[in-house]
């Protein structure tokens, strides 16, 4: 996007630097291969809030290049995007190869010279405002006087931005599900819940939210699972992924619960509670599974239902403890929390504080956000950013 953007706007030699031998790799597998490539959010403000870290930041680059200017910069370029239910926007071929296409006819079509197959080991700065680019594997040596650095994860990106004069906050994974050891989610794998409400406790610090969770084979994934792992991304590397979650598997109070336990005590006194589950949103699969885990026997009247029963079971439907015991496996999308300083960046341009002629986009970056399409986002706004400016001092 930054060489595009640059080229598009009128300079005349733009050469990417590709250490693999096909450029655009996790564009590829993107998304499960159908590449969510951005999000139906319009307002900036509510678009910010999707981003644990950069937020804030992001309110000014967003102000000149949000989701509606990567719709249309797509569908200027043939690719129509189509809005799934959850707001997440995929081309309507569902390939990510329609945008691979599309971003690699643009590069050609404006210029831009792509060398793969090559990986940028060191980045000199001489005193001439000159950059010197040593490359490991071809053993070439460039010269620029602008750099745009996206290197996403890659430690070499990491190194070449530390020897240029940046700091950067440590790189720690985000998006990952959570690995439980315990036999009653075992029994209920496969289970989804709506609107569930949890409270993740790390090191005496609270992270909660309402949304959907998976119970899995190692423990718990899904859409609130994944949004909470991003916002505790960095206290949960600290504690060695362990933690406390609490689940409320129905997001309501305990006095509502009390409220419909009695009322069903009264009209379904002759109902055993195996035959009659008063909770919609929870399977009877789970309901069963869940009497069996607080030995209170399936066949018990609801006429008999004790209030000992009772008590069990409104802690176990709203205060319910597991251990996490460790970080499971990643959903469709995984990034990495952490990266260059963003103190160090002028939002405007993209251009280093430090390093005149040095530009960043993407995940290299501290920026990350939630799944959804809000990744990909913030690069081609950063990168779209990076190069109009680049452009724009360069023209002549
Ligand atoms: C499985 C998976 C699925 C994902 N799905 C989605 C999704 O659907 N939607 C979404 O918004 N986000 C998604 N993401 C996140 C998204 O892919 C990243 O946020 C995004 O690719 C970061 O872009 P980037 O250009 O900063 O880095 P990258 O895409 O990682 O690109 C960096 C490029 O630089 C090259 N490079 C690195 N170091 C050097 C070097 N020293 N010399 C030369 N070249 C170098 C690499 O080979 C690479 O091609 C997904 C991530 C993963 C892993």
């Amino acid at each position: 996007m930054g060489a595009i953007t640059a080229a598009e706007e009128g300079l005349s030699s733009v050469l990417i630097l590709e250490a693999a031998s096909k450029p655009l790799g996790k564009v590829r597998i993107s998304g499960g291969g159908r590449c969510n490539v951005t999000h139906a959010c319009w307002d900036i403000n509510d678009l910010v809030t999707n981003y644990p870290r950069g937020s804030r930041p992001l309110l000014s680059p967003f102000s000149r290049f949000a989701c509606g200017d990567a719709i249309a910069w797509f569908v200027d370029r043939g690719v129509d995007l189509i809005e799934e239910k959850d707001g997440r926007m995929f081309p309507v071929t569902n390939n990510s190869g329609t945008v691979i296409s599309c971003l690699r006819s643009a590069a050609k079509k404006s210029g831009v010279i792509v060398q793969t197959g090559t990986t940028v080991n060191t980045i000199e700065h001489s005193g001439d405002k000159v950059f010197l680019i040593n490359c490991r594997n071809r053993n070439q040596t460039f010269c620029a006087n602008k750099i745009l650095l996206a290197t996403g994860s890659h430690p070499t990106g990491r190194s070449i931005s530390t020897s240029l004069g940046h700091t950067l906050e440590q790189s720690v994974p985000s998006l990952f599900s959570f690995s439980i050891d315990n036999i009653f989610l075992k029994n209920c794998i496969g289970l989804s819940f709506d609107n569930v409400h949890l409270i993740l406790i790390v090191n005496n610090k609270k992270f909660e939210d309402k949304g959907s969770i998976l119970i899995t084979h190692w423990g718990l994934s899904g859409p609130l699972v994944l949004r909470l792992t991003a916002f505790a991304a960095r206290v949960l590397s600290e504690n060695g992924y362990k933690a406390e979650l609490i689940i409320d598997w129905l997001g309501m109070t305990s006095d509502e619960l009390r409220n419909l336990l009695s009322h069903t005590r009264q009209n379904y006194s002759k109902y055993t509670l195996q035959s009659f589950k008063p909770f919609q949103n929870i399977s009877k699969r789970f309901w069963i599974n869940l009497l069996f885990d607080l030995e209170i026997d399936p066949l018990t009247y609801w006429a008999d239902f004790s209030l000992k029963m009772e008590m069990k079971l409104i802690k176990a439907l709203l205060k319910a403890k597991f251990d996490i015991k460790g970080r499971g496996p990643y959903g469709e999308e995984f990034v990495t929390a952490g990266g260059v300083n963003l103190d160090e960046i002028d939002m405007v341009t993209m251009q280093s504080r430090i390093c005149t002629g040095l530009y960043f986009a993407g995940e290299l970056l501290n920026i990350d956000g939630l799944t959804g399409g809000f990744n990909f986002q913030h690069c081609w706004t950063s990168g779209w950013l990076a190069g109009k400016a680049i452009a724009e001092k360069n023209n002549s």
